[in-house]
């Protein structure tokens, strides 16, 4: 009824995933959990990071001791990036996702994605963003801001698989 979609539409809010190149393995269990866990998937694209795409993801840990390791990491291998909706999507998705350190997670959190999927505090499996400003920003340098929209200039995106 008019009171319920309403209502839901106030709700509604985009968050942005990313499945790491450790993750990919499992992204099957990864997507079967997203949507039992009620989001939908607004879109979705396969795809590699160069180096310098991983530090400009990463940019404001640019410093930070992991910061290497971490942006090496992103850019050695596939990665998935999605866009997920959902009521309190932002804190929904870090919910499922558990802690950042996958030890960690395996201890406070066993059920969530970190801990079943990921190793350790680098390699943890999957990304989400911590508000939802930042998960405009993050969305849009995977889905607007690069010219893949018919994937016919694939020179254009440095994203692409299909080099
Ligand atoms: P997130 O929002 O939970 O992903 O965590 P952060 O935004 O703080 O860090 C970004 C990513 O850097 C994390 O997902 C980890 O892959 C990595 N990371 C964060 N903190 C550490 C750390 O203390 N040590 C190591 N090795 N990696 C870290
Ligand atoms: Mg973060």
């Amino acid at each position: 009824d008019e009171f319920t979609k309403k209502h839901l539409q106030g709700f509604q809010e985009t968050t942005f995933a990313l499945i790491k190149p450790d993750g990919l393995k499992n992204m099957g269990r990864i997507i079967d959990m997203i949507l039992a866990n009620g989001f939908l998937i607004k879109e979705l694209r396969m795809c590699k990071l160069s180096l310098e795409d991983a530090q400009n993801f990463y940019k404001a840990h640019a410093g930070k001791p992991f910061y290497e390791a971490l942006t090496q990491f992103m850019a050695n291998g596939l990665c998935v990036a999605m866009d997920l909706v959902a009521e309190n999507a932002v804190k929904r998705w870090r919910t499922l996702l558990g802690p950042t350190n996958s030890e960690e997670a395996r201890d406070r959190d066993p059920s969530s994605i970190r801990a079943l999927f990921g190793t350790n505090n680098t390699h943890n499996a999957c990304h989400g963003s911590d508000s939802l400003e930042n998960a405009k920003k993050e969305s849009a340098f995977f889905f607007r801001d690069r010219n893949f929209g018919s994937c016919a200039r694939l020179e254009n995106c440095t994203l692409c698989i299909i080099k």
